[in-house]
């Protein structure tokens, strides 16, 4: 937030000088750990506040009339770079910007954007950039609501879509890239590691099929959603994506208590997304942002706590008599696992908390496992501070016609864990004693 906007915002003069925050010290970039503490907000202009205030307000007073232009001229678009100051809370709040600036951190991203929902986040970034008759082409599996918003939703109003599996070789994707060609391809879109196969996506890939078969202002951007390994684990934004969304609701929020969404990215691409987005009013509202600030405090530990959980549960579940095979990141090897071990190798930092679980047996041995849980809790979602246990045959995609759930490896054996910051040998315990009830 620029100092400007907070003077204007506030109309007090600061009591008190406390230091304003740094972003480096002696030439020594600080690390989005440390930044996540001060970064985007002036303490001297909200009297001495250590943390900022939920700013509750729909509307912004003007310092006087031309100025009130410009900031019309920037929220519409008539002048490029957006508003100048804050006009209206459907464009943007004070708490919304300390927000997208911190998100931005993360990733090194020119801009980011802060939304309502992961899904509104999505829907906002195709509504940007799609129009009748455009193609998207996209991986799959996707989150299940935003296949239905690309093949039912936008469907209707004459957009296409083609998609390659999440796996796929350069030369799978040329393949599919060379025939959506044909057409005007309005986006990529990806998402990695996919639910619930896990499969990755190789990125530097599609970005390398896309920059050899598009040009000019023919090139589509590539957006990703990150989501399950982000933004610890998986960068995209250095493997070619152009803009990488979230579901801030997951390990972003982290405490299984806010929905929120984020897009992040190069300027240009999210100017386009902000116009949308100004004149939908998919953002997320002040106190969310400023949960998620808190939340954004402990988001390093949180996740390094919970992928060491994971890694250790993980170990522990391969090897119990009961279970049939573990789907996590941190087991690709060679053989079968050889191309994605190497994308794994290549694109990824940390094996995530988010896997599958196949145990022996069918639906009734995953439900006498899921049923016997004491610590780890059975609701769908991830990335939560807690434990959570849920089956996707049954639950998530049970709506999945019985073929693809098939394909994707949906099968009644599979139960998808996300493992939270609780005690490893505690969470150990639990699981042990969860395998050891489906005997009966
Ligand atoms: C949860 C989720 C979404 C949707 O996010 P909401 O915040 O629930 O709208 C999108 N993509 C992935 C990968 C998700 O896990």
């Amino acid at each position: 937030m620029t100092k400007e906007t907070e003077a204007d915002l506030t109309g007090v003069e600061a009591r008190v000088s406390p230091k304003p925050a740094v972003d480096e010290i002696g030439g020594r970039k600080l690390k989005p750990a440390t930044l996540m503490m001060g970064h985007g907000y002036d303490p001297a202009l909200s009297e001495g506040a250590l943390k900022p205030p939920i700013f509750l307000t729909s509307t912004f007073v003007f310092p006087n009339a031309a100025a009130g232009k410009r900031h019309f001229e920037g929220v519409t678009g008539k002048r490029p770079g957006g508003a100048e100051g804050l006009v209206y809370s459907r464009f943007n709040g004070p708490n919304q910007e300390i927000l997208e600036d911190r998100l931005s951190i993360w990733e090194d991203a020119e801009d980011a954007l802060a939304f309502s929902s992961g899904m509104s986040a999505i829907a906002t970034l195709f509504l940007s950039m799609v129009k009748p008759g455009d193609t998207i082409v996209h991986s799959g599996p996707l989150y299940a609501a935003t296949e239905t918003l690309i093949a039912r939703i936008l469907g209707r109003f004459g957009v296409h879509w083609l998609d390659f599996p999440a796996g796929a070789t350069r030369e799978e994707i040329d393949a599919v890239l060379s025939k959506a060609a044909s057409g005007n391809v309005a986006l990529i879109y990806l998402e990695s590691p996919a639910n619930p196969t896990n499969a990755l996506v190789d990125v530097e890939a599609v970005s390398a099929s896309r920059d050899a078969i598009f040009t000019g202002a023919n090139k589509p951007p590539i957006a990703i959603d990150n989501t399950f390994l982000g933004p610890l684990w998986h960068k995209p934004l250095r493997h070619g994506a152009d803009l990488v969304v979230y579901s801030l609701t997951k390990y972003a929020g982290g405490h299984s208590d806010l929905v929120a969404g984020g897009v992040l990215g190069s300027k240009a691409h999210m100017d386009t997304i902000r116009l949308m987005r100004n004149t939908i009013g998919t953002i997320c509202d002040p106190n969310t942002a400023w949960m998620l600030l808190r939340s954004l405090e402990t988001l390093e530990l949180r996740m390094s706590r919970a992928g060491e959980n994971a890694a250790k549960v993980c170990a522990f579940l391969r090897d119990h008599s009961a279970v049939e095979k573990v789907g996590y990141l941190g087991f690709l090897e060679g053989g079968q696992d050889a191309r994605q071990a190497d994308i794994y190798r290549r694109h990824c930092n940390g094996a995530g908390s988010t896997f599958s679980l196949y145990l022996k047996g069918g639906e009734a041995e995953a439900f006498a496992f899921l049923d016997a849980l004491k610590i780890a809790k059975l609701a769908v979602s991830l990335g939560g501070t807690e434990t959570l246990a849920s089956h996707p045959a049954a639950m998530t995609h049970l709506s999945v016609p019985d073929a693809r759930k098939a394909a994707l490896g949906i099968t009644d054996n599979l139960v998808r864990i996300s493992i939270g910051v609780e005690d490893a040998d505690d969470l150990i315990a639990d699981f042990s004693q969860a395998l050891d009830a489906i005997g009966g």
